[in-house]
């Protein structure tokens, strides 16, 4: 059976969901391939995003993709000094010809820069309103209930899992990692199944080590050969890989279909599990070429035997580009395997 790359398609602004889904869906039909959309249902506070900038780490990610020439000035403005429009209301018709196409739609987020910027530190309350108001904006639009959970910028807190459950998400995509798991954080331990992102984007890997728009397609291709049990997902975005990226994207999709492989909707991955998986904790970790610190998948807590000591709060987990390592306390110099800007992460 050949392998599976699900495509998730993470909506984040206006501009994204008017100009860059339209191209996508095109491109997709044409390749006749599925997908699946994440979309932010609430207002673009783009703008307010702008503050990052000053975060260690975000500068040279903005120097390297150019962030104005992707979402345009008038969306960095979004939030300050323009209100920010409500995505969900404007741009109805554009997500129900997605699901009309045949594609799924989830929920990314209702307010991707407060979500992304603040969910870490929010109680259960702020936490719950914020998911409750995103699937109230998404039954607004589709009369239905989105049953795919992807948080904005793979930003969580440890309420999320029971949350997702709790408004009858049936699976999630919220952090990055190897295979499908069952969240644990802290003490909650969730039973939405998290498919993680198991693939580098387009604009972590653009300027790194020689990779450039013109050959990013076949730099993705090559991490894509990496084993995936239960198939990969790769994160792409309608800003991005809907508009400027278009091209790369379409070489990309070429390339897979060429040898083999199977571009897919985050809804095929969980038809095809096998079996409920392993619980795994999720950690917070840098991924080379984001700022800040994600959300990934840690170590199996099943397998975990009695001799073993659970993973310490000094251990860390890293993915990176090749693999997975773990960390334990004094084992190795970060500086060896991190950005030493990203470490900091969150100020
Ligand atoms: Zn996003």
């Amino acid at each position: 059976m050949s392998q599976r790359v699900a495509l998730k398609i993470d909506v984040d602004t206006l501009r994204g969901t008017r100009e860059g889904v339209p191209q996508l869906l095109r491109l997709l039909a044409r390749q006749r391939v599925d997908a699946t959309f994440l979309f932010s249902l609430g207002p673009d506070h783009t703008g307010r995003a702008l503050k990052r900038i000053f975060r260690p780490g975000f500068f040279s990610k903005v120097v390297r993709t150019s962030v104005t020439r992707h979402y345009g000035w008038k969306t960095l403005c979004y939030g300050t000094l323009l209100p920010g429009p409500d995505i969900g209301r404007r741009e109805q018709a554009t997500m129900r010809a997605v699901r009309d196409a045949g594609f799924e739609v989830g929920v990314h987020c209702f307010d991707h820069v407060l979500w992304q910027d603040h969910v870490r530190g929010r109680d259960p309350a702020w936490t719950r309103r914020q998911m409750t108001l995103a699937v109230e904006a998404f039954d607004r639009v589709f009369h239905d209930k989105p049953p795919v959970h992807g948080a904005a910028g793979w930003q969580l807190n440890e309420f999320v899992p029971a949350i997702e459950a709790e408004l009858g998400f049936h699976y999630a995509s919220d952090t990055r990692g190897r295979e499908p798991f069952l969240p644990v954080m802290g003490f909650a331990r969730g039973s939405c199944p998290q498919l993680p992102t198991t693939l580098p984007t387009f604009d972590e890997i653009i300027g790194v080590d020689g990779c450039t728009e013109e050959n990013v397609a076949h730099v993705l291709f090559r991490h894509s050969l990496a084993p995936a049990p239960a198939g990969h997902v790769f994160t792409l975005h309608a800003e991005l890989e809907g508009m400027r990226l278009l091209s790369a994207f379409d070489t990309l999709l070429q390339r897979w279909l060429d040898h083999g492989l199977q571009p897919c909707s985050l809804r095929e991955i969980y038809r095809h599990l096998p079996s409920l998986p392993a619980a795994h904790e999720i950690h917070f970790e840098p991924i080379k070429g984001r700022s800040g610190e994600l959300a990934c998948q840690g170590r199996n807590v099943d397998a975990l035997d009695q001799s073993e000591p659970r993973l310490g709060l000094d251990d860390q987990l890293h993915v990176l580009d090749g693999g997975v390592a773990v960390q334990r306390k004094g084992q190795i110099d970060m500086d060896d395997i991190a950005e030493p800007g990203a470490r900091t992460g969150k100020p």
